[in-house]
Parts: structure tokens; sequence; C-alpha cells
């Protein structure tokens, strides 16, 4: 795929911008697979998803990944950093459905997808949302062969849902094993691409329109001229103004 233009990439910030995070993933979901249906990019499974932004993000600003995370045993702030092949992981094999079996309990799911995680905007209760989403990617629940309602699982047959749907589609569960430096607690460190990459976007965003702000005051040039300027000669110009 060929990178988005710096335009494009306005394009998305502007479009996902104090949006959900799915609205934001499917911004840039559609920077990377320009022409794809909407609802095409919303029934991808989130790993499959995360890969593409993965090879997105490598593409706009490289492998190497810093972060931020603070220690959950002594509240020490740690510098993370890591490399994109640390959180790539394989993605589902076939679409389904799958099917897991756990006790009496045989359920019949396919992969959350984010047109599955619209419906839980705005549920901030964990359980609840997880509920909904098993109520929206289960297609069959059986107890001892005979049907039942998927809000009637028990508990851990849920859980062995959601455990089956993350060994199934790896990279959307992705986390990496991080040690405090401090006082060697060692714990899994989530790792969301949609968060890292839109942080990065919106700061190469905010960086670039006070770019455009600079050269617009100093030479009352439009915003699609100086966009237009290669970034070798815009730099040329900001150091002039300097
Ligand atoms: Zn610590």
């Amino acid at each position: 795929m060929g990178a988005p233009s710096e335009a494009e990439l306005l394009g998305i910030w502007e479009r996902g911008e104090g949006q959900w995070p799915w609205r934001r993933a499917l911004a840039l979901l559609a920077g990377a697979a320009p022409g794809a249906a909407e609802d095409e990019l919303a029934s991808m499974p989130i790993g499959r998803r995360d890969a593409v932004l993965l090879d997105l993000r490598e593409q706009l600003f490289g492998s190497a990944f810093t972060g931020l995370t603070a220690c959950p045993a002594c509240g020490e702030e740690i510098e993370l950093t890591f490399n994109a092949s640390e959180v790539r992981r394989a993605t589902a094999n076939g679409d389904g459905p799958f099917t897991v079996n756990a006790g009496p309990y045989e359920v019949t799911f396919r992969l959350p997808v984010t047109a599955d995680l619209v419906q839980l905007d705005g549920v901030s209760d964990l359980d609840a949302a997880r509920a909904a989403l098993l109520a929206r990617c289960v297609t069959s629940t059986l107890r001892d062969g005979a049907a039942i309602a998927a809000a009637d699982l028990p508990a851990d047959a849920a859980n062995a849902v959601t455990a089956r749907m993350s060994e199934i589609d790896p990279q959307a569960d992705v986390s990496f094993d991080v040690a405090c430096p401090s006082c060697a607690h060692a714990w899994l460190e989530p790792f969301d691409v949609v968060t890292f990459l839109w942080t990065e976007l919106a700061s190469w965003a905010r960086g670039l329109l006070f770019n455009v702000h600079q050269l617009a005051s100093a030479y009352a040039w439009s915003e699609d001229d100086i966009l237009r300027l290669s970034p070798v000669r815009r730099n040329a110009y900001l150091e002039m103004l300097q």
C-alpha cells in the first residue's frame, strides 16, 4: 500500500479527532485501504484490522515505539521502548464460525469486528460491555445439546469463549512482558495500536498545522499552498522565520 499523503493524514485526523476509538480506527483503516467501503472495513476482525494499522504505523513513523507506563506495584513511571516485531502477532486463520466446548456448553461464535464495538459506546461497565459483545458474536449456545440464550451462559463458559477468541485472533489482544527497574515487579502491559497511532497522528497533525499557521501568518499563503510545498521547502521557509 502507498502511504497516505500529508493532506490525507490531516483528513484522517480531522475525521477522528474527538470521536470514539472505533471511529478513529476506521478513519485510519480507510487511509491504509483507500477505496474500500466503510462497512467492509468495519466487518474486519479486530486482529486483521490492527495488523493493517501496525503496518501503517511502521510506514508513517517507523518500527521503534516509545511509550510511558507506571509500575502497578510501586508507581514508578517507566519509559517503554519496543519494536513493532514485539507487538506483532499472528492474525486469525479464516473467518469462522468457531466453536468452543466448556463443560456441558458448546458455543459457536464469530470474531469481534469494529462494527461490534460501535454498540458499546458509552458502556463503561466492563462486564456489561463483555456481555453485549458476546451477545453479538455468539451465534449458537447449547447446553447438553439443547439451545439456550447466550445471556444464560455461566461466567466460566463466557470466559472460555473470550479466551478462545484471543487464541484464534492474537493480534486483537496484544500485551507484552514488562519488569519494573526499581522493584522488579513483572506484569503484562497491554498494547493498543489504535491509541498509540492516534496519539502520534494527533501530535503530528498539530505540529503541521502550527507550521501552516506560522507560514500563513508570515506570507499570507493559503493552507493548500503551504501543504503543497515539500516538507524540505516548508522547513527552509520556517527556518528563515526564526
Ligand atoms: Zn515497581
